[in-house]
């Protein structure tokens, strides 16, 4: 069998050109797209993550402001600045790099963001939306992996068994609600998990979200599954690489992402699609 990749180079660009052509046209009506992100501390991988979404949504036409706070920064003082945007109509939506430095209460400060400009989907009211199945702000990740199955034909994924392996807020619950949404019968797998092969062996689609290199191998994966690889490892030598043995795993399936070039810059796409959305909510809102 011939496996297929799935470029999520390819599929974001052409996402990042939907989003110019949006961008353009709230634009022509006088509406500057605009996201504030805000970085507190000095993480270096966090300082290459906010500098990415800056220059990717300056590509696109959209504002981006990036606003660097020393890593001392009182609590207080950051949800007061995430107040003034809250109520900065100029503002369409914000954006807290995490992780915070230790002593912010990371849940307390993305609870502080208004749920219409919560673009990276971590609030509670916009988990609650996508639970419920309500509109709202879905988290970058796993609505990318949505996206890149779309782009296979696999927008109704009624029949197929789902597996995702991992269960995290901001991954593995919401990707998991995303495929139950879209009709799929889902088995979520963690560390609790017995035997995550006896689960990954039935399903249609893997999605792979644990952190961890080589969590899914050939023997693990029925022959044609779709799998996407959402994880970010360094291997023996310092390269980056996902959770999924892709030499061996391209073998067996039928369609498989690459890392890198496959999940990652779908999610950055994905918070360019998520701002877009929330200044052209915010403009209908206005006009009503
Ligand atoms: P977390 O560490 O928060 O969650 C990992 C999850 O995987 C946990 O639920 C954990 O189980 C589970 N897990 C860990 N090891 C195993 C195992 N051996 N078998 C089964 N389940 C396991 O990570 P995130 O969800 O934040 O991220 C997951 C991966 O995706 C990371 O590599 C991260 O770097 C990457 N990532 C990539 C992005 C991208 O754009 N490409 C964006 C976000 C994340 P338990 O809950 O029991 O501990």
């Amino acid at each position: 069998m011939t496996v297929q990749l799935i470029d999520g180079n390819a599929l974001a660009a052409q996402i990042r050109a939907e989003v110019a052509g949006r961008t353009a046209a709230l634009k022509a009506r006088g509406i500057q797209p605009h996201l504030a992100i805000i970085l507190v501390g000095d993480n270096p991988a966090s300082q290459v993550y906010v500098k990415s979404k800056a220059a990717d949504s300056e590509q696109t036409g959209l504002k981006a402001t990036l606003e660097r706070y020393p890593a001392s920064l009182p609590e207080s003082a950051l949800l007061e600045r995430i107040a003034a945007l809250n109520a900065d109509a100029g503002v369409h939506g914000i954006l807290v790099q995490l992780p915070l430095p230790a002593h912010l209460n990371a849940s307390r400060v993305i609870e502080a963001i208004a749920p219409e400009k919560d673009v990276d989907g971590f609030h509670i009211a916009s988990a609650g939306a996508l639970m419920t199945g309500q509109p709202g702000f879905r988290p970058c990740t796993p609505y990318g992996c949505m996206k890149m199955l779309q782009s296979i034909g696999m927008n109704d994924l009624r029949g197929k068994n789902a597996v995702v392996i991992g269960r995290s807020n901001i991954v593995g619950k919401p990707m998991a609600l995303m495929l139950l949404a879209a009709n799929a019968t889902v088995t979520v797998c963690h560390s609790g998990t017995a035997s995550l092969a006896a689960f990954t062996r039935q399903a249609d689609v893997i999605v792979a979200a644990a952190g961890q290199r080589k969590v899914l191998t050939a023997g693990m994966v029925k022959p044609g599954a779709v799998v996407i690889d959402v994880g970010m490892n360094r291997d023996e030598n310092g390269k980056l690489c996902g959770d999924v043995d892709f030499e061996g795993v391209r073998q067996v399936a039928g369609w498989i992402t690459p890392v890198p070039g496959g999940v990652g810059p779908m999610t950055r796409a994905m918070l360019l699609v998520n701002t877009i959305e929330a200044a052209e909510r915010a403009s209908q809102s206005a006009s009503r």
